[in-house]
Formats: structure tokens, sequence, C-alpha cells
């Protein structure tokens, strides 16, 4: 990130970023969150915010009202709190999966966007960022 910065704004070289933070993010392979209960309903979860939850965690808390209160909501109704995510496949394939994934995302980066063969078989299979 510090790179890039000093890449945009060269005429800031010099500058030192004295502080920094970076964590674990949790994804699925729609790369958006996914809802379920367990224990006889009685506990509600929510998962997937690929890096994108500090604004959604408060929608997908109020899914995970309904889902408890086992309300039919305009909420419950929508697919993506209905349909779980397609599973990443078992090592070593998942391994694989994700690095051809991200060598397409960032080859899609270097050409303006344009999506290579592998990132438009996965928006096909409702897999991915274009799910
Ligand atoms: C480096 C980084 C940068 C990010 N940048 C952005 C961004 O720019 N924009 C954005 O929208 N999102 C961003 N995110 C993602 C965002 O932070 C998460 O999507 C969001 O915090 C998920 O909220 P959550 O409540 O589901 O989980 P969390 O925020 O992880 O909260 C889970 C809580 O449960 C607690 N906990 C865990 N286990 C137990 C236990 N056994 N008992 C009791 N408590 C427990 C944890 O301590 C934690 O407080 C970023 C994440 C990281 C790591």
């Amino acid at each position: 990130m510090a790179t890039h910065f000093l890449k945009t704004f060269p005429q800031l070289a010099g500058l030192k970023f004295t502080h920094a933070w970076g964590g674990a993010i949790d994804t699925c392979t729609r790369f958006s969150p996914f809802w379920g209960t367990s224990h006889e309903d009685k506990v509600a979860y929510v998962m997937g915010y690929t890096g994108l939850g500090v604004a959604s965690t408060r929608f997908g808390a109020s899914v995970m009202l309904d889902l408890l209160d086992d309300l039919d909501t305009e909420r419950s109704r929508l697919s993506m709190v209905r349909k779980k995510p397609v599973p990443f496949p078992p090592e070593p394939f998942r391994w694989v999966f994700i690095r051809i994934t991200q060598w397409s995302l960032q080859r899609a980066d270097d050409h303006e966007g344009r999506r290579n063969l592998w990132l438009k078989l996965l928006a096909l299979f409702n897999l991915g960022f274009d799910s």
C-alpha cells in the first residue's frame, strides 16, 4: 500500500508511514456473505464478508434476527440469504483454484478490467466477484 501511495503521490517521496494494520478476512466462493442457523435454529450466523463487512454487518445482523424469529421478510426471501455458496474445493485443488483466480484478477487489473476465460467461467457458475 505504501509503495502504491508513493507511486500515486511521487511529490511525497521520503514520507514514512509510522503505523500499519492488517489481519485475516473471511470469504467464500461467491465473495459475499452467507447465513445459516444451528442448534435447532436457536443460533444464527453470517460469514463471508470478504473484507467488506464494516457497513454490511448491520444488514447481516438484521437478517440473522429474521432467521431466528423465522420471519418471512424482504431480507429473508433474498436468494443470497436462502442459498449457500458453492464450497471451496478440498486441498490441493483449493490452492490451485485460488492461485488461478488471484492471477486472473491481477491480469484483469493490468488489462483495464478485461476478464479472462477463467473469470468468465467462474461468473457462469455464480462464483467470484461477478456472481
Ligand atoms: C485488515 C482489514 C481491513 C478491512 N477493511 C475493510 C474495509 O475497508 N471496509 C469494510 O467494509 N470491511 C473491511 N474489513 C472487513 C471487516 O472488518 C469485517 O468484514 C467485519 O469486521 C466482519 O464483522 P463481524 O462482526 O462478522 O466479525 P468481527 O468483526 O471479526 O467480530 C467478531 C467478534 O467475535 C469475537 N469472538 C471471536 N470468537 C469469540 C468467542 N469464542 N467468544 C466470544 N467472542 C468471540 C471477536 O473477538 C470479534 O470481536 C477489513 C478487515 C480487515 C481484517
